[in-house]
């Protein structure tokens, strides 16, 4: 039964049973099985039986550590399904964006929380993908971060630079033996107060965007302290506000010197928020299969509350929305699948593209996924809005991701300059 806060139940136990997590998925199999080639939905399926059974052995209540879950989920190869892993010795199957795609729906059914903050474990491992360079200690980081058995943060946001993250205070100083001492505070990192490695980026010359290193961190290191943050729509996700005193980066640890960390940073943009797309379009077809499912069975005045207009066709129009978005998120997935197939990286132009392309959707979804949230609970009334079911996570978590990876003002910016190119090549 779905009444998992142990609170009290409000939802009759004929409509918390069908809310099962077993049926979400099965409502929406049925919706991708006709658009989704046979390896992905394949790969959707066996995620979604691991969690069905994860949730069953665990008899999960989602008030849980979600942090406790990751490395049994990472030896599933559960945790990111963005490369194959070779170099680890992995070799996941299948693998790329729509992989990825499909692992963060499966997930997020299961649990949106939980999405998050392993996700942000996956921010962390992008760069080491690209900037390992066989380094013994990266490598094993990346292993560590791909099979959950630590988590990572990202740290880029300072208290008193968000939006303008270019021109950073927290400082950067390298040693003889090409070590670095890092000084400075930085805010708001998902996970930052669980975290065992982090990426982290800094300047040797304040406010001077050319002169970022991006380097990794152990935050068990002398120098690194961290204080949690309360964001009070994603409760059990750690936040973090980390003050760094004379913390010392070992050259083995310095992925990219001062000079090359601002393009890093920018490297990983494309690829952190279209991982944001994907998670806002689970989102809504989360929410979009706990209505669908309430106002089948729901009924007021004798009748089943899907079949008054009032609610059937608001939800009709928000499952024609999510829909939409989602062939469109596919179709993208697929022209970076082909094109990382083809050529085992993103060629620089359609990188450039990509700008344009991540800011449109990740904007867009973003919304989307805030008003399907709000919308399906609405349309559910008290049961939409009381703790029985994973309504009253997605109502939260789906408030924040206009700030995350970029706000809808700086996207609504980014596509604006866009514009300005386009002009400009006429
Ligand atoms: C839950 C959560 C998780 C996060 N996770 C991470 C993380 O893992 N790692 C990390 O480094 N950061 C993270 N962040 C930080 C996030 O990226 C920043 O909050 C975001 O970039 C905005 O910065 P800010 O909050 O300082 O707002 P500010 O930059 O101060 O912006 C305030 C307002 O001004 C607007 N604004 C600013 N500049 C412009 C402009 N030029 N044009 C128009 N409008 C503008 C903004 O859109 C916003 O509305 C997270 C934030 C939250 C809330």
């Amino acid at each position: 039964m779905e009444n998992k806060k142990g609170t009290v139940q409000c939802i009759n136990d004929e409509i918390l049973e069908k809310l099962s997590l077993k049926n979400r998925y099965k409502f929406l199999n049925n919706n991708l099985t006709s658009i989704l080639k046979p390896k992905y939905f394949n790969f959707l399926r066996e995620s979604q039986r691991f969690y069905l059974k994860f949730e069953k052995k665990h008899n999960i209540n989602h008030t849980e550590d979600l942090y406790e879950w990751i490395p049994e989920i990472g030896k599933q190869g559960l945790i990111t399904r963005v490369n194959n892993f070779e170099e680890l010795g992995l070799s996941y199957e299948p693998y790329g964006i729509t992989a990825e795609f499909m692992r963060i729906i499966a997930t997020d059914f299961f649990d949106p929380q939980l999405v998050m903050g392993m996700g942000t474990s996956v921010l962390a491992a992008n760069p080491l993908i690209l900037h390992h360079e066989n380094i013994e200690e990266r490598l094993q980081a990346l292993k560590d971060l791909v099979t959950g058995e630590k988590i990572g943060c990202l740290c880029i946001t300072e208290p008193e630079r968000g939006s303008d993250a270019v021109h950073m205070l927290t400082t950067c100083k390298e040693n003889e033996d090409g070590s670095y001492i890092v000084n400075g505070q930085k805010i708001y990192q998902t996970n930052g107060s669980k975290a065992d490695l982090a990426i982290l980026y800094a300047v040797s010359e304040q406010n001077n965007g050319n002169t970022m290193a991006q380097f990794l961190v152990d935050a068990s290191w002398e120098g690194w302290n961290v204080e949690r943050i309360n964001i009070p729509w994603t409760p059990r996700v750690h936040v973090g506000k980390e003050t760094f005193t004379n913390l010392r980066i070992p050259p083995e640890y310095v992925l990219g010197k001062p000079g090359l960390g601002r393009e890093y940073l920018f490297e990983g943009l494309n690829l952190e928020r279209l991982g944001v797309v994907l998670v806002n379009v689970a989102e809504a077809w989360n929410a979009i299969s706990h209505a669908t499912i309430f106002a089948n069975m729901r009924k007021q005045f004798d009748k089943e509350i899907l079949k008054y207009q009032g609610v059937g066709f608001p939800l009709a129009e928000m499952w024609a929305k999510t829909m939409t978005l989602t062939l469109a998120t596919l179709h993208i997935c697929q022209i970076i699948d082909e094109k990382m197939e083809q050529t085992g990286i993103l060629p620089k132009s359609f990188n450039l593209a990509m700008f344009a392309l991540a800011s449109q959707l990740k904007s867009q979804s973003a919304k989307l996924s805030e008003r399907v949230c709000y919308g399906c609970a609405n349309l559910m009334a008290g049961a939409g809005l009381c703790d029985n079911t994973l309504m009253s996570d997605l109502l939260g978590i789906s408030r924040i991701h206009q700030v995350g990876a970029g706000t809808s003002q700086m996207q609504d910016y980014i596509m604006s300059l866009g514009l300005r190119q386009l002009f400009k090549m006429l």
